[in-house]
């Protein structure tokens, strides 16, 4: 930069070596009004202070960019502010308040590109750039320094020509015009003559688009027409719910210059700002609108930034789904709060029908506790029953026997049937009870069905000639043979037959059939008719029923009965897996037909001897109480003694009573003083009640059998319980038999008679126990029976094994041999050969896994059947129920100890 001074003639030469200046390269020069002069560099603006002649960079706060830019001019305008355009933007600087202020103009919002600047006569600024002119409206504040810029733009749509202007190319001329260059010459103007658009603009709606198709008046969109008139009426427009997007046009009555209008909008209902829509564009687009109602307002600005006096409005309204709509919301809300109702209302139904059904159930718990209560009452009742009707018939019987008076023997049976009656109901209440706590069990054996039947029609002859009704009994076989429990088979005829005998009037008949039936005869059929009252159809159903009871209207022949008779046979015969069914006669009358299928035991052997218990029993006291009267008259110093022990003083008596004349008698109250009196009287038997207090019979049989004084004594347990538990358990610890009660007292003298008869034969225990191989002989004399029992017991498979071969092994004559066994064990020879392939039997019973067959044939028996008979007939007890016995002795083992578990069927004498 130089320096020429006219007056001097000298020149001051300044560059960025010896001053401040910021760049060599100058673009513009300023001569202030202060009297200082700046300058535009490559490098930022430089002042020269003509009093110190010294250069210096501008700088503003700090503010590097202004001495860092790149300058095109610097102008200072009324104002005193410098105008400083850079290649960057354009800057003012306010030197009296230090401020810098950066200048936009909205035409230019970049502000890069100008090129020229320069002030009209009305302090308006005109700036130029490539191809417009700008001009600024400038509002300046001297006392706050605020700067406040309007511009408005020329170019060629508005006035201008073609033109590209140069840099710094801008000047005013002294009549206030102004001039500016480019390449093509001079564009002159006279900023005076430049009127204002001052009409303020209108908007105008113009059309509604939707999926980039226009909506015509009239058309549906969604069922709903969304313009009813034309939009420009401004009536609102309407849409169904969620309409996915619309757009609305619009534009302005600014005729001068439409293409410079610009607009601003809101949409009340959705935002309260106003949107600038960009230059050039007229429309607003609205996408996923909820449903309500809005008020688009539109603001036209013209170019010269008129804007509308109010705007321009159109309401939309966006209607609601039928399920969005409020009145569906009540409706939600309507039915949402019934559903609450609802739930509630049946959540407490729920719970009072649960605290119902519990007050139920309890209820019915307590009921059923009652009933069991009382059934437990009635059972013990029917319990207590039995013995004193023992007391009853046991005498009786004795009475009938000795009474020689025709009357009084009449008036004897008669107490004697009533009382047998009552006893039968007990029994039958009994088993009532065991069927309702599902305790019945089947007990079956192999038997003679058609003898055993004939055998329990044979007990209702005499019913029957009393009752003038002819009973007859026939069986298609003459003997069939299957599996069945004796008592339930018994009880099932006698209920059926008892029946058949109630409601038969004098002068009928009843007939009991049996027949094998089926496919492949695998049935057993048992049928029993008679021609009495006959069952209804109504009935037929329900008489198998518990408690049933034909309501008949006077025509029963009884008038008594429980109900219960026909669901115990029902139950019986479902037992046997069969089945029961009720017909008519073909007269008159009923017939129940009993069906069961015919099963063998696996073992099968002949068990029943084909007569009922009562009938088995009454035949053999026959043959009995001849015996035991013979005995009666005995030597008076052989007379036995036998212990009664029992707490029930008049059993006491009616037992002492009844065996006085045979033994002598000695009685205790309970197992305690039993025992005492054992040790002290040596009883030759001994007679014990179960149920006891102190020491019950089971514990005194025990204590019995662990004391070698009273080993021997065989015992012979009385119990009111018939159930085979009991019995197995008292020959388990070793009791010699048992009686349940009520018993005949002739069944008990001769069972007696033969206990101590088997007893006193001889050391029935010492000599041989179970296991024939560990037989200890130890007279001299009985070393012969240890040879015959190895050599039996060697050769005990061999069922031709014979007499004359054991003589001969012997080296004995076969008369000698018989004379010597006979003389010490009481046995014939054949006799003592089979008991010792009966005592290997019952050996290999309690300790083999064989079955009975191979037992027998193991031992040398032929014939399994024989083989049963025999050891019945020596052991008192079928081999298959002896097994049977050893399997719940060998589980009561671990109870009991081993002395238990060693006792083996009764012995019998060698
Ligand atoms: P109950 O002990 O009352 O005889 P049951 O169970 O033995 O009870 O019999 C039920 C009902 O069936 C009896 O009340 C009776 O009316 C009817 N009934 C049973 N057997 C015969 C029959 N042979 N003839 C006619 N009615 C019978």
């Amino acid at each position: 930069m130089f320096r020429y001074d006219p007056k001097q003639q000298t020149t001051d030469h300044f560059s960025t070596t010896n001053s401040k200046l910021t760049s060599d390269y100058i673009s513009s020069v300023l001569p202030s009004k202060d009297g200082s002069i700046y300058f535009g560099t490559s490098g930022g603006v430089c002042r020269y202070n003509p009093a110190d002649k010294k250069i210096t960079p501008i700088s503003i706060n700090e503010d590097q960019a202004l001495s860092n830019s790149n300058i095109i001019q610097i102008f200072e305008d009324s104002r005193g502010l410098l105008w400083i355009l850079t290649k960057s933007g354009m800057k003012v600087l306010d030197r009296k308040k230090e401020m810098l202020h950066d200048i936009i103009p909205a035409s230019s919002p970049h502000g890069t590109d100008v090129l020229g600047i320069i002030e009209d006569n009305s302090g308006g600024m005109w700036l130029s750039n490539s191809s417009k002119l700008t001009k600024i409206k400038v509002e300046y504040d001297e006392v706050s320094g605020d700067l406040n810029v309007t511009s408005r733009e020329y170019d060629r749509q508005a006035v201008l020509p073609e033109c590209d202007f140069n840099q710094r190319s801008f000047t005013k001329l002294q009549d206030g015009s102004i001039a500016v260059g480019d390449p093509f010459g001079i564009i002159h103007f006279n900023p005076n003559d430049i009127q204002m658009n001052d009409c303020k603009p209108k908007v105008i709606f113009t059309d509604l688009y939707m999926d980039n198709a226009p909506i015509e008046v009239g058309e549906k969109i969604n069922g709903r027409v969304a313009l009813k008139k034309a939009i420009f009426s401004g009536e609102r427009i309407e849409f169904n719910h969620n309409p996915k997007e619309f757009t609305i046009f619009f534009t302005s009555d600014n005729y001068a210059l439409p293409e410079k209008t610009r607009f601003k909008y809101r949409l009340e209902g959705y935002s309260e700002q106003w949107t600038e829509c960009p230059e050039g564009i007229n429309y607003v687009t609205y996408t996923n609108l909820s449903p309500g109602n809005y008020q688009l307002q539109v603001i036209a600005i013209n170019e010269d930034g008129y804007e509308s006096e109010s705007p321009a409005t159109l309401d939309i309204k966006i209607h609601h789904s039928f399920w969005g709509s409020p009145w569906a919301w009540l409706l939600y809300a309507i039915i949402a709060a019934a559903c609450v109702w609802g739930i509630v209302k049946i959540a407490r139904m729920r719970e009072r029908r649960l605290l119902e059904e519990q007050t139920q159930k309890e209820n019915q718990r307590k009921q059923e506790e009652l009933n069991q209560l009382k059934f437990k009452f009635f059972t013990n009742v029917s319990h207590d029953l039995r013995t004193p009707l023992t007391l009853i018939v046991s005498p009786l019987e004795d009475m009938i026997k000795e009474s020689t008076n025709d009357r009084q023997t009449k008036r004897l049976n008669q107490m004697r049937n009533n009382a047998m009656r009552l006893l039968s109901l007990v029994n039958q209440l009994l088993d009532f009870r065991k069927s309702d706590e599902s305790d019945l069990h089947l007990n079956p054996s192999e038997g003679d069905i058609v003898s055993f039947a004939r055998n329990v029609c044979n007990s209702f002859v005499s019913l029957s000639d009393r009752k003038n009704i002819n009973l007859t009994f026939y069986s298609s076989q003459q003997s069939i043979e299957l599996l069945f429990d004796e008592d339930k088979m018994e009880k099932i005829f006698m209920n059926l037959l008892g029946n058949a005998f109630k409601f038969t009037p004098a002068g009928g008949r009843i007939d009991v059939a049996i027949e094998l039936t089926g496919d492949d005869q695998s049935k057993l059929r048992i049928q029993v008719s008679d021609t009495g009252i006959g069952i209804k159809d109504k009935d037929k159903e329900h008489i198998f029923e518990r408690f049933y009871q034909v309501n008949d209207d006077g025509e029963s022949l009884s008038g008594t009965g429980s109900g219960i008779g026909l669901s115990l046979v029902s139950e019986y015969v479902r037992l046997h897996d069969g089945n029961i069914r009720v017909t008519d006669n073909v007269e008159r009358g009923s017939v129940f037909i009993v069906e069961i299928p015919i099963r063998h035991s696996e073992t099968s052997q002949a068990t029943h001897p084909a007569k009922t218990s009562a009938a088995k029993e009454s035949s053999t006291i026959a043959d009995a109480v001849q015996t035991v009267a013979e005995n009666a008259g005995n030597d008076r110093e052989k007379r036995k003694k036998v212990l009664i022990v029992d707490d029930s003083q008049d059993m006491t008596d009616m037992l002492k009573d009844s065996l006085d004349n045979i033994y002598d008698v000695v009685t205790a109250p309970d197992g305690v003083v039993a025992l005492k009196k054992a040790l002290e009287t040596k009883p030759d038997i001994i007679l014990t009640d179960l149920m006891m207090p102190n020491m019950n019979g089971m514990e005194l049989c025990r204590a019995l059998k662990e004391n070698p004084k009273t080993v021997n004594i065989p015992i012979i347990i009385l119990t009111a319980k018939h159930d085979l538990g009991v019995k197995l358990e008292g020959l388990t610890i070793g009791a010699d038999d048992y009686i349940t009660k009520p018993f005949n007292l002739d069944v008990l003298r001769l069972r007696m008679r033969r206990l101590i008869e088997l007893n006193s034969k001889g050391a029935r225990r010492s000599l041989i126990e179970p296991e024939p191989d560990n037989i200890k002989i130890t007279p001299l004399d009985e070393k012969l029976i240890e040879k015959a029992m190895k050599y039996v017991s060697q050769n005990i498979s061999k069922p031709e094994l014979s007499v004359e071969e054991l003589s001969d092994a012997l080296a004995m004559s076969r008369v000698s041999l018989y004379k010597k066994i006979k003389q010490i064990t009481g046995k014939s020879p054949i006799e003592f050969i089979r008991i010792i392939r009966l005592k290997r039997a019952a050996q290999l019973l309690r300790e083999s896994q064989l079955n009975i067959s191979e037992i027998a044939y193991q031992t040398g028996f032929n014939n399994p059947k024989m083989f049963s008979r025999y050891f019945k007939e020596e052991f008192g007890i079928l081999p298959s129920a002896y097994q049977s016995q050893q399997e719940v002795s060998s589980a009561a083992a671990t109870s009991y100890g081993k002395n238990e578990t060693g006792a083996g069927p009764r012995s019998g004498t060698l």
